[in-house]
């Protein structure tokens, strides 16, 4: 514990990041612990409700999740829908034309979120206290009759709270250590504001994985003129299928779905395909239930699951905007874009940027294309003790975080408490978000998150000891 720490006392609940996660954790803490609890919403970005998904400023990037599963209250699913109808000129639309199977603009809803945490404030006067910067360690203090946290700050004094919620979100992909050796036409952070600066149009490109980041780029890269080839690549060659235009309807769940044998759940799933003749309809019946038949399953069965199964379930699961599918589909039906299946093996500087070798899945010669840049689209990483930002690596350093069995994240206890190198379940440091994988393994979009932020906002909320929160 620092010295000057143990004279003050904690106050109220810490929230590390402010993108979708933080920012709802932070209104239903407002909302569900006492008047007298302080919410110290911390983001080091500046822009609070925004997050990576949904501060992109590029109108074509599409929620890939329609409107009418967008609400930030699972209780009020119209919620979402009834803003966009109401502020058709932020959202980007014309008026009159939102409806439940709109996919709308990611900024929009950006905007909507920033509105959510604007009333939120406004309700609970004082109680917000917005502080822009960046956390670089926590640790647990104990003292007399008190408990809590010391948040360190990258610049500026440290902060005391009785807990924190980290919703930190996606970490910047693992390094691809193939690709190493491209020098500077390795970009490993595709989200980096210069990630595509001094790209001539013509040039050819490489996209290191074919799901919605690269989905993502491909867009990114057409909207500022690029012309050039663009081959995008990943071990299976999967890309996300899009909805269809007609609007996706999740039918009942297939019958006998129970919890069980990973194998008889896939034969379940088949079969309800095969009756039905919509796969769309049987993935998106899932939905509501893919987190508790996850639990159900044993980590033998959710590792085989991962191994053999993760690649299909995802293209199928996070579909694409109609819109947004259909500039894929013509771009590769024009030759812009060619996704292909294989693996990266070297890469040196070349003449432009890169020649990049690799090894087409099935086929025993390798081929070596001409590249101006590399973008790792591969996903966020898991191993918090290898990621880039100091504050993964400090808690798994002080012992306060352990990679999760199956190596999605972090060990996290069923009440999203971060679970520590003792094996214990902290009581001060808890995990909203997309780093909760490691629990429930979907948990990446907004209805997966809703449900988890709300009930983890309540658990603290009572355990909050009401005397000693001022
Ligand atoms: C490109 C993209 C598109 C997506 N599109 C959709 C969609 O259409 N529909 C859908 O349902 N889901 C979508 N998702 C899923 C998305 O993960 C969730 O919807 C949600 O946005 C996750 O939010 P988050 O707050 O957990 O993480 P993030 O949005 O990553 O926010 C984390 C925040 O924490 C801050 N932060 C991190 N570390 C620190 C620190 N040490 N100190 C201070 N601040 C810190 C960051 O600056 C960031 O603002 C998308 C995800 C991505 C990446």
């Amino acid at each position: 514990m620092p010295p000057s720490a143990s004279a003050e006392h904690p106050a109220g609940i810490a929230v590390v990041g402010a993108g979708f996660s933080g920012t709802l954790a932070a209104i239903h803490l407002l909302d569900t612990c006492g008047p007298e609890t302080p919410v110290l919403l911390i983001e080091r970005s500046g822009r609070f409700g925004r997050g990576l998904a949904y501060g992109t400023p590029n109108a074509s990037h599409l929620l890939n999740v329609p409107a009418g599963n967008m609400s930030a209250f699972p209780d009020r699913p119209d919620h979402f829908t009834a803003w966009l109808r109401a502020h058709p000129a932020e959202a980007g639309m014309l008026a009159g034309t939102a409806d439940s199977r709109s996919f709308a603009p990611r900024r929009a809803y950006g905007r909507y979120l920033e509105g959510l945490l604007a009333e939120a404030e406004a309700r609970w006067p004082g109680r917000l206290r917005r502080i822009v910067g960046s956390v670089t360690d926590i640790e647990p203090v104990a003292g007399p009759g008190t408990k809590g946290v010391v948040l360190h700050m990258e610049a500026g004094p440290h902060i005391l709270a009785h807990a924190a919620v980290l919703a930190v979100g996606n970490a910047a992909p693992q390094p691809l250590s193939a690709l190493a050796g491209a020098g500077a036409a390795y970009r490993n952070d595709p989200w980096a504001p210069d990630a595509l600066d001094g790209l001539d149009a013509d040039a050819p490109v490489l996209l290191a994985g074919t799901g919605l980041t690269m989905v993502d780029m491909v867009l990114s890269l057409e909207d500022r003129g690029h012309r050039g080839p663009v081959l995008a690549l990943s071990r299976r060659g999967l890309a996300p299928l899009a909805h269809t235009a007609r609007g996706d309807a999740a039918g009942p769940p297939p019958e006998g779905l129970a919890a069980g044998p990973a194998t008889a759940l896939v034969r379940t799933v088949r079969r309800a395909v095969a009756e039905r003749g919509d796969w769309r309809e049987v993935v998106d019946s899932l939905r509501p239930r893919t987190q508790d038949l996850w639990l159900s399953l044993d980590r033998a069965c959710q590792d085989r699951l991962l191994r053999h199964l993760r690649p299909w379930w995802d293209v199928h699961r996070h579909r694409l905007a109609p819109a947004v599918g259909e500039r894929i589909a013509r771009a590769t039906a024009e030759g812009r874009l060619r996704i292909r299946a294989g693996r990266p093996v070297a890469a040196v500087p070349g003449p432009g940027g890169a020649l990049v070798t690799f090894r087409p899945r099935g086929a025993g010669a390798p081929e070596t294309v001409a590249v101006a840049r590399i973008l790792n689209c591969t996903g966020p990483a898991g191993d918090w003790s290898r990621l880039p930002d100091p504050l993964p690596r400090a808690l798994v350093a002080r012992g306060l975080a352990v990679r999760d069995t199956l190596g999605l994240s972090v060990a996290i206890a069923a009440d999203g408490a971060l679970i520590g190198a003792d094996g214990l379940p902290s009581d001060t440091l808890f995990v909203a978000g997309p780093p909760t994988r490691s629990l429930y393994w979907e948990s990446t979009a907004v209805p997966d998150i809703r449900r988890q932020v709300s009930a983890l906002a309540e658990h603290i909320g009572r355990r909050m000891p009401r005397s000693a929160v001022a």
